[in-house]
């Protein structure tokens, strides 16, 4: 039976708290479900009441848009059941990439997950989704064959490429404002094992590791991806490393990778095969709820002004991180999130700890796409989207105009509201 939680009760600061806590969410009720028919019955109240819903099974992804409506909590819709015969993982709503890849793991298959086990499969999926397996085989999205949804009127439809193809586009990438999802059917890899880890290096080599991701990644194979780190976590020096996976023999990853060995003086150095189940281990991403700041930008080429960003000043952030995309990624794509043409992410992030670290680590972040100018393309994609930006960074003009037609159409009470609505 549906919980509902008002301001006042027990629990309700708790339950309306996102995962991100630097966002503040006055949200007027929450409502914790765990049937699908539990999401169909809130969204027929809404619509008798001129209420909106915004679905957050976690908060990852909150952008403090969220106020005035109800928020919805998706995590007790969390089952996940492999069919390993056909390769297909049916994902309740509220799943965790973890729990995915724990079951997909036990038949040597996995999904297509970010870094952090804890992120929700939906809002992830639902934003396209860079997966460590993304230059191999795309944005994430691409790999859900079907959804269950509650659409606006209330009403409980699976949704495929068959039934209906245009809701089925936009689900695959386009955001999580026209319809909510109850659960998804994803195909999955047969990969069991990974070669990866992490390498660190004394902050003065930073320039070095850069040097070094740039030949890695000048002709990376497909099953290669690295990301450069230079950071400096509260209380510790500065370090500058290389985060990787690579999934291929043992033999093959030493020969592509022997350049990492060669740059010698790691003063970490996790590197091994890794069961698809502990991709988490690689970055170990906070899994408590954290004050993240953050800002994405795609890069077109690592030029000087980057290249001084990266290698420059961290303070007051904690850091930056390259991500190198390219791949199955920049190849024509039928998704909302289209082809992304830049090779490279740049992910500059800081915590938002004690106000006056909160708006150094703010103004930092909003001066930093003015100082690199056109060095960036200005897109951002979808589930690197931060608070203060907006849907229409993440798709092209005409995908964006494609998603807010059928905003209009099917959902033009505005029941539903994503964190970064198309209409926005
Ligand atoms: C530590 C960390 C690591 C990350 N790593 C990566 C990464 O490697 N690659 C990557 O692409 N992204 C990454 N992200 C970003 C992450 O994918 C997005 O923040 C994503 O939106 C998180 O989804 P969520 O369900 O966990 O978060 P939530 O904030 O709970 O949900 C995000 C949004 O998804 C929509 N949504 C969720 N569930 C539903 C539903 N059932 N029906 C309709 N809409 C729904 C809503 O609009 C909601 O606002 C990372 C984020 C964090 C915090």
């Amino acid at each position: 039976m549906t919980k509902n939680l008002f301001p006042g009760d027990d629990g309700f600061e708790a339950a309306s708290r996102p995962w991100n806590l630097t966002v503040q969410q006055p949200v007027t009720s929450v409502a914790e479900v765990t049937e699908a028919a539990e999401v169909a019955e809130l969204v027929r109240h809404a619509r008798r009441t001129g209420a909106a819903i915004a679905v957050q099974p976690n908060g990852h992804g909150a952008s403090g848009n969220a106020g005035g409506a109800i928020l919805l909590r998706t995590g007790g819709l969390d089952t996940v059941e492999v069919d390993p015969g056909r390769r297909v993982a049916r994902v309740g709503a509220g799943a965790k990439w973890g729990q995915v890849q724990a079951e997909a793991a036990r038949h040597g298959l996995t999904g297509l997950p970010g870094s952090a086990p804890g992120v929700g499969v939906t809002g992830y999926l639902l934003g396209g989704g860079l997966s460590w397996f993304s230059r191999k085989f795309g944005f994430a999205a691409g790999s859900v064959l079907a959804f269950e949804v509650v659409d606006a009127d209330g009403e409980q439809r699976r949704v495929s490429a068959d039934s209906d193809p245009e809701l089925f586009w936009a689900l695959r990438g386009g955001g999580g404002d026209i319809a909510i999802v109850t659960a998804l059917a994803i195909g999955l890899q047969a990969i069991d094992t990974v070669y990866g880890g992490r390498v660190m290096w004394p902050g003065q080599r930073a320039a070095e590791v850069l040097e070094l991701f740039r030949a890695l990644t000048f002709d990376a194979p497909e099953e290669l991806t690295v990301w450069f780190n230079h950071v400096q976590p509260p209380g510790a020096p500065a370090m500058a490393g290389l985060d990787l996976t690579f999934y291929g023999s043992d033999s093959e990853a030493k020969e592509v990778l022997g350049r990492i060995d060669e740059l010698g003086g790691a003063m970490l150095d996790t590197r091994g095969t890794l069961a698809l189940s502990e991709l988490g281990t690689i970055t170990n991403d906070p899994t408590d709820p954290s004050p993240g700041l953050g800002r994405g930008e795609l890069v077109p080429v690592l030029d000087e002004r980057v290249v001084e960003l990266v290698l420059g000043e961290l303070a007051p952030l904690i850091g930056f991180q390259l991500r190198h995309l390219g791949g199955a990624l920049a190849r024509p794509s039928d998704l909302p999130s289209g082809s992304l043409a830049e090779p490279y992410l740049l992910y500059a992030f800081g915590a938002g700890i004690g106000p006056e670290l909160t708006e150094a680590v703010r103004g930092r972040l909003a001066r930093l796409t003015e100082e690199l100018g056109d060095s960036v393309s200005g897109r951002r994609p979808y589930t690197f989207l931060a608070p203060g930006d907006s849907a229409a960074q993440a798709f092209t003009r005409a995908d964006l105009e494609r998603l807010r037609e059928l905003k209009r159409a099917r959902d033009p009470q505005g029941v539903f509201r994503a964190n970064y609505p198309v209409l926005g």
